[in-house]
C-alpha cells in the first residue's frame, strides 16, 4: 500500500487526541479566560459547603430563580432551587417536555477535605492555647502542618441564634497555624513513613499565648475566650453546638508564567459545582428539565440528611413531579446523570501510579475526563457506565465541539475512590462520570488547568441543553 494510503486508513481508523489549545479559537479562549475569571471569584467566596451554598443562591437569585415553593405552577422556563439546610442545594430549570420523560441532572459536591474543631476544642498547656480538631475527608495530615489556615463556621447558641464565624478571611485578620518540627530534631519524625509524621490527634491549631492580667490558672485560654466573647457573644460552652472548619488560607490564583493553571484549595469538587450552576444559570428552556445539585459530605461517604444519599434529593423532585402529574419513578427511570466530580490529572513526577497518559489517564489541557469507572480492587462498589451512557455524552460533545478525554483513577489495583455516582444510578438513573482533572487532589492547594475548567462548564451546558 502506498504511504498516503496507509496515513489514511491511520486517520480514520485510530483514536487521536489533540491538545486542547489547538482546539480553539480567540474569540473562545477569550469566553475561557472570563469564565476562569468568575470562576476564581466563586472558589474564593466559597471556603466551605455553607459558603458555596449560600454564593450558589446569591447568583441564582440574582438570575431570576426563585425558592420552590408546595403548589408553585411550573411552566417551561420556571426557574427554582431548594436551599437544604444551608449544606446543599438543588436548582432545577423546567423543560418544555413533561418530567415523565426523565431530567437531565448535574451533581456535584461542595465539600471538601478540612480539619473540623472538635466539640470541646480549646485548651491550654505551657501557656498556649490551642484548638483540637478531628479531619474530615482523605488528607495526608504532614500536608497541613506549618501553611497558614482560616477558621471559618457557625455556633448556635442555646437561644437557638446561629453566629457566622469567620477567622482569617480579611487580609488584616489573624490566621491559625499547626506547627511542625524544626529539620535539626526531626531525626526520628523524618525515618516514619509520612502517614505518621503526625498522629491525627496532634492536628492542633494555635489559637494564642498572651495571659489574661489577673492572676490564675488557664491565663491564656481565659484571655482568648474573653476575646471570642468581645468578638462573636459566646461562651466556652456554646462551642459544643458548632460546625467550625479549619480551611487552607490560600487564595485562588493563576500558577505558571502563562497563566494557564490555576492554584487554590477546594478545586475538588467546587471548579465542578461551579460548572454546573454556571451551566444551570445560562440555561434558559430546555426541552428536558435541568437539574443542578450541590451536594454535602461526599468526602465522608456522602451519608446524613445533606449528603447525595440523603432523600432530600427525592423530596425535591417529587414535589416537581407531582406538580405535573407524574411519578417520580418514572422520572427517575427516564433521567440522566452527570456526576460531575474532578479526576486525577496525569501527574509526570509520579508517573508510575498511571497508566500510559495517552491511553487511559486524563491530562491537563485535553477537556473534561469522562471517568466510566471510579472504584477499587476490580471496580468494586462504583457505578461504571454503561457503554450507552458513555456514547450519549460522546454524541452531545461532539455535537457541541466539547473537548473531553477518558479518565481513570490510577493503574489498576494501586488505589480508587469514589463519587456521587454510585447513588444516583442506586436510584435507577442512567449515570456516568464527568468532571475537571486535578494535581494534588485533596492537597490544602490543588492545581487545574484553565481550560479543562471551561470545557466542563461548556460540556454541561451542552448536555442541559441536549440530551
Ligand atoms: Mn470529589
Ligand atoms: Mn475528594
Amino acid at each position: 500500500m502506498a504511504e498516503e494510503k496507509i496515513d489514511e486508513l491511520r486517520e480514520e481508523l485510530f483514536y487521536t487526541q489533540k491538545h486542547g489549545y489547538d482546539t480553539i479559537d480567540v474569540q473562545e479562549r477569550l469566553r475561557l479566560e472570563d469564565y476562569c475569571e468568575d470562576y476564581k471569584a466563586f472558589l474564593s467566596a466559597s471556603r466551605t459547603e455553607r459558603e458555596a451554598v449560600r454564593e450558589g443562591i446569591r447568583q441564582a437569585e440574582a438570575a431570576g430563580f426563585v425558592p420552590w415553593q408546595a403548589g408553585m405552577e411550573l411552566t417551561p422556563g420556571t426557574r427554582v432551587y431548594k436551599n437544604n439546610r444551608g449544606k446543599s442545594l438543588l436548582l432545577a430549570v423546567i423543560g418544555t417536555e413533561s418530567l415523565a420523560e426523565g431530567a437531565n441532572i448535574a451533581a456535584a459536591h461542595v465539600d471538601s477535605p478540612r480539619l473540623d474543631l472538635k466539640p470541646l476544642p480549646l485548651y491550654e498547656t505551657h501557656e498556649l492555647v490551642y484548638l483540637k480538631t478531628h479531619y474530615y475527608g482523605g488528607i495526608k495530615k504532614y500536608q497541613w502542618l506549618a501553611i497558614p489556615l482560616e477558621l471559618h463556621g457557625v455556633v448556635t447558641k442555646k437561644s437557638g441564634e446561629t453566629i457566622d464565624v469567620v477567622i482569617g478571611r480579611d487580609p488584616e485578620d489573624p490566621k491559625l497555624v499547626i506547627t511542625d518540627l524544626l529539620p535539626h530534631l526531626a531525626k526520628d519524625q523524618m525515618s516514619k513513613p509520612a502517614s505518621e509524621f503526625i498522629k491525627g490527634e496532634n492536628l492542633n491549631l494555635l489559637f494564642g499565648s498572651i495571659p489574661y492580667a489577673e492572676e490564675g490558672k488557664e491565663r491564656v485560654k481565659l484571655a482568648i475566650l474573653s476575646l471570642l466573647r468581645d468578638r462573636y457573644d459566646i461562651t466556652e460552652e456554646d462551642l459544643l453546638s458548632a460546625e467550625l472548619e479549619a480551611v487552607p488560607s490560600f487564595a485562588p490564583c493563576d500558577v505558571g508564567l502563562d497563566r494557564s493553571l490555576i492554584g487554590g484549595y477546594g478545586h475538588d469538587d467546587r471548579v465542578c459545582a461551579y460548572a454546573e450552576l454556571r451551566a444551570m444559570l445560562d440555561t434558559e428552556i430546555p426541552a428536558h428539565t435541568a437539574v443542578c445539585i450541590l451536594a454535602d459530605k461526599e468526602e465522608i461517604g456522602s451519608v446524613g440528611a445533606t449528603g447525595m444519599q440523603s432523600r432530600a434529593f427525592e423530596c425535591f423532585l417529587e414535589d416537581l413531579c407531582q406538580a405535573q402529574g407524574v411519578a417520580l419513578r418514572h422520572c427517575l427511570e427516564n433521567s440522566f446523570c452527570v456526576s460531575a466530580d474532578v479526576c486525577n490529572a496525569f501527574d509526570p513526577i509520579f508517573w508510575e501510579t498511571t497508566e500510559h497518559p495517552n491511553r487511559n489517564g486524563a491530562r491537563l489541557n485535553y477537556g473534561v475526563g469522562v471517568c466510566k469507572h471510579t472504584g477499587a480492587r476490580g471496580k468494586s462498589g462504583c457505578n461504571d457506565a454503561s457503554a450507552e451512557a458513555v456514547g450519549t455524552l460522546r454524541r452531545i460533545f461532539a455535537d457541541n465541539a466539547v473537548c473531553w478525554q477518558m479518565a481513570e483513577l490510577g493503574k489498576v489495583d494501586q488505589g480508587g475512590g469514589g463519587t456521587v455516582a454510585a447513588f444516583m444510578g442506586n436510584r435507577n438513573i442512567n449515570t456516568i462520570d464527568a468532571g475537571v482533572p486535578v494535581l494534588s487532589m485533596h492537597a490544602p492547594f490543588e492545581t487545574v488547568a484553565k481550560f479543562d475548567c471551561y470545557m466542563t462548564y461548556k460540556g454541561i451546558w451542552a448536555f442541559y441543553k441536549d440530551r
